[in-house]
């Protein structure tokens, strides 16, 4: 197909910002698209290949600017410059190219195929003279392009299509071209989606407008599957209400999770977000090789990491390393062993599993893997109504060094990629911390004036100094009325300032403040030595005296357990 006809929907596109017409508008497009066109589904979504791919285009801005300056002669710092003004190097490429093709006019025709065929040798190119090979794969395509078309080609390789089309845009397009919308339709669309994690297949099959051949599309060993995800309870009491009774409880094990396909002698492992990881955990490929009684197998579990003297079980902090690292293996493996905890099957010998209730999956589980402590054990688990009972275990998971419990309704079944309410985590509420304001600094603008920014402190037990933690500045109103605000809190510390220097003030230790945080990490900007990443401030504390306030040993163990790194949770 022609690159300009593509780029005219994504023009058509980014003119509605109305998600309905983005629908009508893609369903138009989808229903003109033959069977060979295909993998134009992955140029709409701003790719070059399945989601289940690893491969991505990956170019950077540089590169882009180096590629539009050769393709049009143009020199870098102009087109630096034109990017400074428009901020947008899509829109500086359709300008440049405008004006050149003013002069020269463009040599070829571009293709979808051609596009695709030059985008997809970008992320194979490695080693000496790379750049330059770069350079000159996106050049061919720019010196054939039309001002849109490079707009758009552009915006594509530096991974910034702005044309607002998701997965769910594409999703309800394809039911309504080939389905005349429904709920139903769109929903078994999303399952083939989730299972096969190919949007051009779910095109094809749709296509032909038969619901049953999309049921048929199933999982496929060897290409990562998007996990199931849970929602959030905090008491075992509301997990049992909204699962009923009985239910499973686990292990909410602190590690990261793992997907492990068989299929004979291949085995791959794959990380939430999809990425192979088989190389750097060899020893899990031995223990699937040696445990795990089946041909072919997709396991769901959390890779938890032990300490080889004690056994006891670490945080994921201590074993994340092992995700990346991808030399000194042998050595990482040793100082930081794994257990593989099976927690779910999504298929065994030949049969997707996915549509099977977890009762029956945890049985087939016990039947293939059989425990093998601190290499492949099954997720510990308990089934019961019994709410003192399930306490207990929860109260043992965290004695266990482990985040909490998993409840999960025993008839469900596996839906990949979705955050279901039939599997619910419970783990303990992130602590409060309640510290002291020691400064501040005067706002600007409308907040000029007041006090908006509070440094906040914790106690250092030893010395019974006030280490500076963080500042603040998020949870506080502008109005009196929508709860504590700049004001209030600016007339209580007045009476309490100590030192001014310009905007800033230092305070007497008094104020006691609560406040929630997403993260503590080491700093070197505060005398603490830590730092609170977003703090938001939560109350005034005025019940607490200085005595309570958190103690700096109290950060440093809140540091330990912190809970871990978004990416793999
Ligand atoms: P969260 O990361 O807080 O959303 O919690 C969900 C994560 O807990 C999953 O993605 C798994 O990585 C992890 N997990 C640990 N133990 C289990 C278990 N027994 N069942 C399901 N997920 C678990």
């Amino acid at each position: 197909m022609r690159y300009l006809k593509l780029a005219e929907l994504y023009k058509e596109l980014s003119a509605t910002p109305k998600r309905l017409e983005k629908i009508e508008i893609t369903s138009k497009f989808l229903r003109n698209l033959g069977s060979s066109d295909r993998e134009i589904m992955y140029l709409l979504l701003g790719d070059i290949y399945p989601e289940y791919d690893e491969r991505r285009i990956g170019i950077s801005d540089q590169l882009a600017i180096k590629s539009i300056s050769k393709a049009t002669g143009i020199d870098i710092k102009k087109i630096v410059h034109e990017w400074k003004v428009i901020g947008d190097l899509g829109k500086v490429a359709e300008k440049v190219i405008l004006h050149k093709k003013q002069s020269t006019l463009h040599s070829h025709i571009l293709t979808t195929e051609k596009i695709l065929e030059n985008l997809r040798k970008l992320p194979e190119l490695e080693g000496k003279g790379t750049v330059n090979k770069k350079i000159l794969l996106i050049t061919e395509l720019l010196t054939s392009a039309s001002p849109l078309e490079a707009l758009y080609l552009v915006r594509t390789i530096i991974g910034d299509l702005r044309i607002g089309v998701q997965e769910s845009t594409i999703r309800e397009a394809l039911t309504k071209a080939f389905f005349k919308g429904g709920k139903k339709e769109s929903a078994k669309i999303q399952n083939a989606i989730d299972k096969s994690n190919d949007i051009a297949v779910v095109f094809d099959v749709a296509k032909k407008g038969k619901l049953k051949d999309l049921e048929k599309i199933s999982l496929q060993i060897g290409k990562p599957i998007k996990a199931m995800l849970a929602q959030k309870v905090t008491t075992i009491k509301d997990g049992f209400k909204a699962l009923g009774q009985p239910c499973a409880i686990e292990y909410k094990y602190d590690g990261f999770r793992l997907l492990i396909h068989k299929n004979g002698e291949d085995i791959s492992l794959f990380t939430r977000s999809l990425e192979n990881v088989t190389k750097q955990f060899p020893e899990v490929i031995d223990y699937i090789n040696k445990y795990v009684n089946a041909k072919s197998v997709i396991l769901d579990s959390e890779a938890v990491g032990f300490d080889k003297k004690t056994k006891e079980y670490k945080p994921f902090q201590s074993i994340s390393q092992r995700i990346r690292r991808k030399y000194h293996i042998d050595k990482l493996q040793k100082e930081l062993p794994v257990e593989i905890n099976i927690f779910d099957i999504l298929y065994h010998d030949g049969k997707s599993l996915v549509d099977e209730t977890f009762e029956k999956r945890t049985a087939i589980i016990k039947s293939i893997i059989k425990n093998h402590p601190y290499k492949i054990i099954h997720a510990k688990q308990i089934i019961t109504s019994n709410e003192k009972r399930a306490k207990e275990f929860y109260k043992k998971a965290l004695r266990d060094n482990q985040e909490g419990v998993m409840m999960k309704n025993l008839k469900a079944t596996y839906q990949p990629g979705r955050r279901v309410g039939h599997m619910l985590k419970i783990k303990p509420e992130e602590r409060d911390l309640d510290l002291v304001i020691t400064g501040a600094e005067y706002g600007k603008g409308k907040r000029s004036g007041w006090l908006s920014s509070f440094i906040l402190s914790c106690k250092d037990e030893k010395s019974k100094k006030f280490l500076e933690i963080g500042k603040v500045g998020t949870g506080i109103k502008e109005k009196k009325e929508q709860g504590m605000s700049f004001g209030e809190l600016t007339e209580q510390i007045k009476p309490l300032i100590t030192e001014e220097h310009g905007k800033k003030v230092k305070i007497k230790p008094k104020i006691v403040v609560s406040v929630t945080y997403q993260e503590i990490q080491k700093s070197p900007n505060y005398n603490s030595g830590w730092a609170l990443r977003f703090p938001r401030f939560t109350a005034l504390r005025p019940d607490k005296p200085l005595s309570e306030i958190t103690t700096l040993k109290e950060i440093e163990k809140d540091f330990i357990k912190q809970k871990r790194n978004y990416r793999y949770g």
